[in-house]
């Protein structure tokens, strides 16, 4: 490439600039600031500590102190949160942020496939992003399009390059299902419809569409091991399986080789046994796990990602089969909850918000875990430390401690005492940049 003429000049006179420019006040980004609250919830620690200050230089965590501590660095922006509790900047482990809710008044899932512009999609996208950060989540696993392709890794880049406001993204792009294994469905087999996931079927076409996800920016590869689910003449939930072990191991494997992980949908029966003989390393949902599958996830140290909230909202009237069976993924979801939290697996929080309406508070998932035997400081965990362990990003996130990126909320009051305080997000800090105080005074 030649460089014409103007911007030769241009670019002289900027390295002449450069050259003579005096030294400078560091960049925002370098600046030491102070967080002060009246108490801090680390995200790690049993207990919460009174009195903090969090100093922050370079977007990271420099240091933990006392909020009176004399060596505190004198020349600081001080940000005072009050009476206010800090907690590490909250993670969902389970979202989309291109999935609108599926209210059927609106036209339901398949009218944001076949009549929504992918320019449409996107900006609502963007919504839903901010939506997520004004409510504390700093870092979201998004799993997937519903689809619109590979919008998620456009939003990611937007929001990286400091474009839109919006959480730390890990994404998975398409998503994969086999032929049969996901909508749109129920149309004239003449006529051919966008699908919601990418379809493949045999080993060699599943290792393909993992190869290609991860190639076009997956961070994660989202895997749809059950599909749909009604009651059996017995009462009992059921679904359909969706890949073979055989296919799943060609995802793993792939997936296993790039560094990467593989989230596996899968409410319960066949198709989460089969998640699970695959290697999957997280199980979405789970509606209904058996006790020998739960024994399994524990000796694999499979990670479980519940979704409680969801499944209370849009139940169809109880005397008819869809709402029967509405009322039965809640119930058997709540036993299966039980029973993972008691044996000890691994629990990451979710939501499928997307899957409701991004105008839903995402914090509502909080107070059903708490309902279904998780302490509150369990179930903060679960949406800091635990997640970040979850994503491979532990010490670096969901945690309050010298060395993580400043990712902080605050909230008022004491969500030990309430947790469901955390649904009234006042103060949001991502990487050492405020994004919302409506608390503290700055000096
Ligand atoms: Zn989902």
């Amino acid at each position: 490439m030649t460089i014409c003429f103007p911007a030769r000049a241009l670019l002289a006179a900027l390295l002449a600039f450069v050259a003579a420019a005096p030294a400078r006040a560091a960049p925002a980004a370098e600046r030491t600031v102070v967080v002060t609250a009246a108490a801090l919830i680390d995200g790690v620690a049993a207990t919460s500590r009174a009195n903090v200050a969090v100093v922050i230089r370079g977007g990271r965590i420099v240091a933990v102190r006392d909020r009176d501590a004399p060596d505190l660095p004198a020349d600081a922006e001080r940000i005072d949160l009050g009476n206010a509790t800090l907690l590490p900047g909250l993670i969902d482990t389970h979202t989309h942020l291109f999935l609108q809710g599926e209210v059927p008044a609106e036209g339901g899932y398949d009218v944001q496939l076949l009549k929504q512009p992918l320019a449409f999609r996107a900006a609502r996208a963007v919504v839903a992003a901010r939506r997520a950060l004004e409510q504390g989540f700093t870092t979201l696993r998004d799993v997937e399009t519903e689809g619109a392709g590979y919008g998620d890794v456009g939003i990611k880049q937007a929001i990286d390059g400091g474009y839109i406001p919006g959480p730390r993204l890990f994404v998975v792009t398409r998503a994969i299902s086999t032929t049969g294994g996901y909508p749109l469905e129920g149309y004239a087999p003449e006529i051919e419809v966008p699908k919601g996931a990418q379809l493949i079927d045999g080993p060699v076409e599943a290792r393909k569409a993992a190869r290609q996800q991860l190639d076009h920016g997956a961070d994660w590869i989202k895997v749809y091991m059950t599909h749909r689910s009604w009651l059996d003449a017995a009462g009992n939930l059921v679904s359909q399986p969706t890949l073979t072990v055989e296919e799943l191991r060609a995802i793993v494997d792939e997936t296993h080789g790039w560094g990467r992980k593989v989230a596996c949908h899968a409410y319960g029966g066949i198709g989460l046994q089969r998640a699970l003989d695959g290697g999957c390393d997280s199980i979405e949902h789970g509606l209904d796990l058996t006790d020998a599958q739960v024994a399994q996830m524990l000796r694999q140290g499979t990670w479980y990602v519940p979704t409680l909230a969801v499944y209370y909202s849009d139940w169809d009237p109880a005397d008819t089969p869809d709402g029967q069976r509405d009322r039965k993924r809640a119930s058997a979801h709540e036993v299966s909850f039980r029973k993972a939290l008691k044996a000890g697996v691994k629990i990451a929080f979710g939501t499928d918000m997307g899957g409701m309406p991004w105008s839903e508070p995402i914090a509502q998932e909080f107070p059903h875990e708490v309902a279904l035997g998780m302490t509150a400081m369990q179930a903060i965990q679960s949406a800091t430390s635990r997640a970040a362990e979850l994503l491979g990003m532990e010490g670096k996130i969901g945690v309050v401690r010298e060395g993580a990126y400043a990712d902080l909320v605050a909230v008022q009051g004491d969500p030990l005492a309430d947790v469901a305080r955390l649904a009234d997000v006042a103060f949001v800090m991502q990487a050492g940049k405020v994004f919302k105080n409506t608390l503290g005074a700055t000096h």
